[in-house]
């Protein structure tokens, strides 16, 4: 029976809540807002089932009999590229699949955009619900069981997600399918869905209304700066530079991201996904001819699978190939877990009670390198407004 005495050991997967076949696992959230199974002894028959499926007990092997393959592409539909987060493959790939009479399952918001959590898909108007990264963890629920009856009926499956859920797929599975398909992305981490529905809830308080629609990588000042941007029912809008959003500023400096991120075990250039999805960060010095600040993918591609559905899409996307050397250097997240942040505990304590934006300011101090730029900015607009240009 699956019992967590290490968080680092538990990525929440759900695996083995999927599998348990006196269904006596449920998954609850701890004090972070991260979801660790907890196994009601009263319907456990002891049948040993969760800890032989965990994928993170039975540590993961890289299949070195696989070539891996990289590439810089892009999504030629301008405006679905646009709406990604990169250069905008996800949506090609899923199409491709749905066209087949397929279904695809990915992460979405909830009604009210306070949580996250995975739903399938089987029509192109709706993959607009999974486009567009949701920088907060995902919740599978019991999605492995439904893509299992997909793949049992014969029907095409595409799943997509953080490697360590597609980890958790494939042990639920335990056994190989021609018609899966499966995603997975460069993952810098997860932050705690307690903190996003807390920053939810403060955005909504500060601008009086609920939110209409939500995004965390909004285009307007291009795909390198992205913005963080909300539309709310007043008509009213929040939007924010990166480094200039509170929530995005507590993610990236690794203060809540899942304690199981900074000692991932799904880390490297070699994955159990057909395909991996990244920004390509570099691309101005790699490839620059393929860089116009709209968002271009990096394509990693582990399988055969992988690579006929890449040339199925080989007239709808602009692509060059690239060495898999230089992906680490420009995407250390591919085979790197983030340190840890030594103030988490105390931002993550705070962050329930105390002011959104201020706990963020208090445990996230702009470098003195940002702050000069900043001011350097400041002073550059102000002498373009005093020479009216
Ligand atoms: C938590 C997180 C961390 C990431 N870290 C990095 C990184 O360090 N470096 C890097 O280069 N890229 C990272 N990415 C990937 C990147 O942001 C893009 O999602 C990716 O390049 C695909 O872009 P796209 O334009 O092809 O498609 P998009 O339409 O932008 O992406 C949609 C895809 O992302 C999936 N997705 C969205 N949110 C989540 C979520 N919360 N959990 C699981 N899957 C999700 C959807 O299911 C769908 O498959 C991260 C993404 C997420 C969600
Ligand atoms: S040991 Fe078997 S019955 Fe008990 S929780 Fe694990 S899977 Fe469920
Ligand atoms: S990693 Fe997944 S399978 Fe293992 S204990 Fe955590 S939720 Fe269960
Ligand atoms: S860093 Fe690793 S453990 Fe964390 S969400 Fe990504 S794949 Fe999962």
């Amino acid at each position: 029976m699956i019992e967590i005495e290490n968080k680092t050991k538990c990525s929440g997967c759900h695996a083995c809540a999927n599998a348990c076949p006196k269904n006596c696992i449920s998954m609850t959230s701890d004090e972070e807002g991260f979801w660790y199974p907890q196994v009601d002894k009263s319907k456990c028959i002891d049948c040993g089932l969760c800890e032989k499926i965990c994928p993170i007990i039975h540590k993961w092997q890289p299949d070195n009999s696989r070539t891996t393959t990289a590439m810089a592409a892009i999504n030629t539909n301008e405006e679905i590229r646009l709406k990604s987060s990169s250069g905008g493959l996800f949506t090609l790939i899923a199409e491709n699949i749905i066209d087949q009479g397929g279904v695809v399952f990915g992460a979405a918001f909830t009604d009210d955009f306070k949580s996250v959590r995975h739903i399938c898909v089987d029509n192109i108007a709706d993959l607009d619900k999974l486009r567009g990264s949701k920088y907060v963890q995902s919740k599978i629920g019991d999605t492995y069981k439904q893509a299992k009856e997909y793949l049992d009926s014969g029907r095409k499956v595409l799943f997509t997600g953080t490697p360590c859920q597609l980890g958790g797929l494939y042990s639920y599975l335990r056994k190989p399918y021609e018609n899966l398909f499966t995603q997975d992305i460069i993952c810098h981490g997860v932050p705690s869905p307690m903190v996003w529905e807390r920053y939810v809830d403060f955005r909504e308080k500060k601008s009086a209304s609920s939110t209409q629609r939500m995004f965390f990588r909004h285009k307007k000042y291009g795909w390198k700066t992205f913005a963080v941007l909300f539309e709310f029912s007043n008509n009213s809008a929040y939007v924010k530079r990166l480094h200039e959003d509170a929530y995005m500023r507590a993610f990236l400096s690794n203060s809540c991201l899942r304690p199981s991120c900074y000692a991932c075990s799904f880390k490297s250039m070699k994955r159990q996904a057909d395909i991996t999805l990244a920004d390509f960060w570099g691309i101005q010095s790699v490839l620059p001819e393929m860089d116009d600040d709209k968002g271009t993918s990096l394509v990693l591609v582990h399988s055969d699978k992988g690579r006929d559905l890449l040339a199925e899409l080989s007239d709808k996307i602009k692509s060059r190939k690239v060495n898999t050397d230089i992906v680490e250097k420009y995407n250390p997240s591919v085979a790197k877990s983030v340190s840890v942040n030594d103030k988490r505990e105390g931002f993550l304590k705070d962050i329930r009670n105390e002011d959104f934006e201020m706990t963020v300011a208090k445990y996230t101090k702009l470098s003195v390198y940002k702050r000069a730029r900043r001011f350097a900015g400041r002073v550059k607009r102000k002498l373009f407004r005093i020479l009216g240009r």
